[in-house]
C-alpha cells in the first residue's frame, strides 16, 4: 500500500494566493521523491499537507499504511525536517533530540539507547552534551534530522533542508541523507529547487510550476540508487 496518496488537492490562502491546484500525488514506501521546481510554486504547501500540518481547500489527502489518530491524522509515522533547524538552544543535542518522544510521555532514561542510536546515525555520538551555539550549521542540522528520525517514522518530510549550508557541507549532508536512505526502509520526499541536487539524491522527480501550483512532470530516474 502507498504511503501518501494526495488527490487533487487545491490548496487557496484566506489571501485569496492559489499555493496548489488540483495536485495529484502517490508516494509508495521505499521511493525516494524530489519535489523540484522554483520559489512560490507551492512545495512547501505540498509538504505541510503530506505531514498533515496544513488543511486542504478541495482533494483529499490520505495516508494508507498509517495508523490515524483521532484528529484524522497519522500517528508518529512522519519525520520533518525544516530548512531552519528550530533547535531549543537552552537544550542540549541529547535533550533537542528527546523532545518528540518527550511529547509522547517517553521519559529520557527510556529513550537514551534510542536517542544515542539516532545521533550515531548522523555521526554526533559525541556531541549529546554540546549546545546548540557550539554546533557549525551542518552540525545544527544533523541534529534537526536525528530528532525527525528518533520516532522511527516511515516517511521522512525535508523542505530544502539543506538550502542555507555552503556547497562542501551541502554535499555531505546529501551522501548522509543517501547513505541513511539506502540503509534503512524509510521513505523520503525532499523539496528543493536544485535540479542537481534533485537528480543526486532521488529515483523520481516531480517538477511543479507556480501559478498556480500544480505538477508539470513527474519522472522516473534510472538510476543507481539502489537499496544495498
Ligand atoms: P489559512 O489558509 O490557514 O487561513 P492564512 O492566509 O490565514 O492561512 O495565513 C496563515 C499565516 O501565514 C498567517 O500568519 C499569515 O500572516 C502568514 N502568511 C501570509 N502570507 C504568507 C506568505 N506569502 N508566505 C508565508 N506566510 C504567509
Ligand atoms: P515553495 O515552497 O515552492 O516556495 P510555498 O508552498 O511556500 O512555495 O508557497 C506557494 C504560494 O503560496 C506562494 O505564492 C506563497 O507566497 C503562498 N503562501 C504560502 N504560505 C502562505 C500562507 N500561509 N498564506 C498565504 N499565502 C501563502
Amino acid at each position: 500500500r502507498p504511503l501518501v496518496v494526495m488527490q487533487s488537492v487545491s490548496k487557496v490562502f484566506s489571501s485569496g494566493t492559489v499555493a496548489l491546484s488540483n495536485m495529484s500525488l502517490t508516494v509508495e514506501s521505499g521511493e525516494f521523491v524530489s519535489l523540484l521546481g522554483p520559489s512560490g510554486c507551492g512545495k512547501s504547501t505540498a509538504l505541510r499537507i503530506i505531514a498533515g500540518l496544513g488543511d486542504v481547500t478541495s482533494g483529499t489527502i490520505d495516508w494508507p499504511s498509517s495508523r490515524i489518530n483521532s484528529r484524522g491524522l497519522p500517528e508518529g509515522d512522519i519525520g520533518f525536517v525544516f530548512q531552519e533547524p528550530t533547535l531549543m538552544p537552552w537544550k542540549n543535542v541529547f535533550d533537542n533530540v528527546h523532545l518528540p518522544l518527550r511529547l509522547r510521555r517517553v521519559p529520557k532514561a527510556a529513550a537514551h539507547d534510542q536517542i544515542i542510536e539516532v545521533l550515531t546515525t548522523v555521526g554526533l555520538q559525541d556531541f549529546a552534551k554540546a549546545y546548540p551555539r557550539e554546533l557549525s550549521g551542518g552540525m545544527k542540522m544533523r541534529v534537526s534530522i536525528a530528532r525527525a528520525l528518533v520516532t522511527k517514522p516511515k516517511l521522512l518530510l525535508m523542505d530544502e533542508p539543506f538550502a542555507a549550508l555552503d556547497e562542501i557541507t551541502r554535499q555531505k549532508l546529501n551522501d548522509d541523507v543517501l547513505r541513511l536512505w539506502k540503509a534503512t526502509g524509510i521513505t523520503v520526499i525532499f523539496v528543493t529547487h536544485s535540479v542537481f541536487e534533485s537528480a543526486y539524491l532521488s529515483n523520481r522527480i516531480v517538477v511543479m510550476k507556480a501559478r498556480p501550483g500544480r505538477v508539470h512532470a513527474d519522472v522516473p530516474l534510472i538510476t543507481s540508487l539502489e537499496r544495498d
